[in-house]
């Protein structure tokens, strides 16, 4: 009892869909390792907490909450008016009173936060600086038709386009609710008292300097994925034994992360590129693969393809066998991508993919857009040609090389990820 009261509690709240919930998680509980006095409650909703909390017993620390969304069991949601996940009657219908929190009734924060906008200051002509909402810059970039127009105004993004940047924050108005969720987390940034990121430090120095002086205790602590790797082992679709038989660097991995599904015109266009060349392939693929490639697929690419409905993602990019990564761009991928030094093909979807997939090919340079934005046959094989038989590819390697060995270092015992992990930690456990 005198235990439970002595200590501290932790919420938790996590953005339930794609690949977001399973990294927090993570780190939470490697956090809990370290912060005895520390109980963590993990909100999310029901359902991805049921994917996530399987072996409850094991973290006495780190508990689930399950927030009730209003919705009806098993609702799927639709994608409409710029909105990613709910439709706008279905936000209507989460009415903060139907949400229950787990919390007491009438609970306040401890930490109130103060309500004023948060300003850029921005250069539009020479010598002529104007105030206004970041979030206003892109919706006049995007009302004004300048799309293609670099986002040059902030530091570290001069080759990134207005177009590039996540839907919700570049939209035709602010009435669509992600944009709205958004420009309200936008908003709140500078009053936390400290942010962690699954990045490193190393990787883009600029943009790291700018938030870490507009921010406070602005921490890199990944990628996270290194200081807690997968656990599991089983290989039940004999990955690994059919690796170890194609030769060095010649596998195509593809994946498109947990939420997306190329349409079916795309999805036949990759099917034919990877059957006209002569590359082995790796594709894990959730759906229905008889039904979503075209006829005769598998059959005519059993042998030099394996198809699987999940591949231990981490350990395949540090096979020797696997070439070349063709992906969506989600950030953990992008991340996994660099720890195995495997150049990426990048298809971008939507959120953050457009803006890694830019930054993966005109900053960091170890990866190739498929021409004109979508997989057709011929942009795919000409991109495959590009990483896996050019001297462009090979530079590719060399450079997402070095990148690998910075994250390796950032995670080591001096590096600048366990540094700021160690911080995080100390910050917790002394407040
Ligand atoms: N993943 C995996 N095996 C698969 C497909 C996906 O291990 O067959 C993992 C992958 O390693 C990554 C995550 O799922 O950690 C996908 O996250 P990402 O941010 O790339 O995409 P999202 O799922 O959020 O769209």
């Amino acid at each position: 009892e005198a235990r439970e009261n002595s200590q501290k509690h932790i919420a938790v709240f996590t953005f339930p869909f794609a690949t977001h919930a399973a990294p927090l998680l993570s780190l939470v509980r490697k956090l809990s390792e370290s912060t005895p006095d520390v109980k963590f409650y993990f909100f999310s909703t029901a359902k991805s907490n049921r994917l996530l909390f399987y072996k409850d017993d094991d973290f006495e620390r780190v508990k689930p909450r399950s927030i009730n969304t209003g919705l009806p069991e098993g609702y799927m949601p639709t994608r409409s008016n710029g909105s990613l996940f709910y439709k706008d009657d279905d936000f209507e219908r989460v009415k903060p009173r139907s949400v229950n929190t787990g919390l007491p009734e009438g609970y306040m924060p401890t930490r109130v936060l103060p309500q004023e906008p948060v300003e850029y200051f921005l250069k539009t002509t020479p010598g002529n600086f104007k105030r206004a909402p970041l979030i206003d810059w892109f919706v006049l970039f995007h009302c004004t038709g300048l799309e293609e127009q670099t986002v040059d105004f902030l530091p570290g993004f001069s080759t990134i386009r207005a177009m590039d940047v996540p839907e919700g924050i570049i939209s035709r108005s602010l009435d669509c609710p992600f944009a709205t969720l958004m420009n309200k987390m936008g908003q709140m940034l500078p009053y936390a008292s400290a942010i962690a990121i699954n990045s490193f430090e190393e990787i883009d120095p600029i943009v790291v300097q700018t938030l870490k002086s507009r921010l406070s205790n602005f921490l890199n602590i990944g990628p996270f994925i290194l200081r807690s790797p997968p656990t599991s082992d089983s290989d039940i679709y004999g990955i690994f034994d059919w690796l170890d038989q194609r030769p060095r660097s010649s596998v195509v991995y593809i994946s498109f992360g947990n939420v997306i599904t190329p349409p079916p015109h795309e999805l036949e266009a990759l099917a034919e590129a990877l059957k006209a060349c002569k590359f082995p392939f790796l594709l894990s693929f959730r759906g229905n693969v008889e039904e979503k490639f075209p006829k005769g697929f598998l059959e005519r690419t059993r042998k030099k393809g394996l198809i699987v409905p999940w591949a231990p993602q981490l350990k395949i990019m540090a096979h020797p066998s696997v070439a070349v990564f063709v992906t969506h761009c989600g950030w953990n991928s992008v991340s996994e991508s660099i720890i195995g030094g495997v150049p990426m093909i990048c298809r971008p979807y939507f959120a953050e993919q457009k803006l890694n997939q830019r930054t993966v090919e005109h900053v960091w340079g170890f990866g190739i857009e498929v021409e004109g934005g979508k997989f057709t046959k011929n942009g795919a094989i000409k991109a495959l040609q590009v990483i896996l038989s050019s001297k462009k590819g090979k530079l590719m390697r060399k450079k997402i090389g070095v990148l690998k060995q910075l994250a390796f270092k950032a995670i080591d015992t001096d590096g600048s990820s366990t540094t700021n992990f160690n911080f995080l930690v100390d910050f917790i456990s002394k407040r």
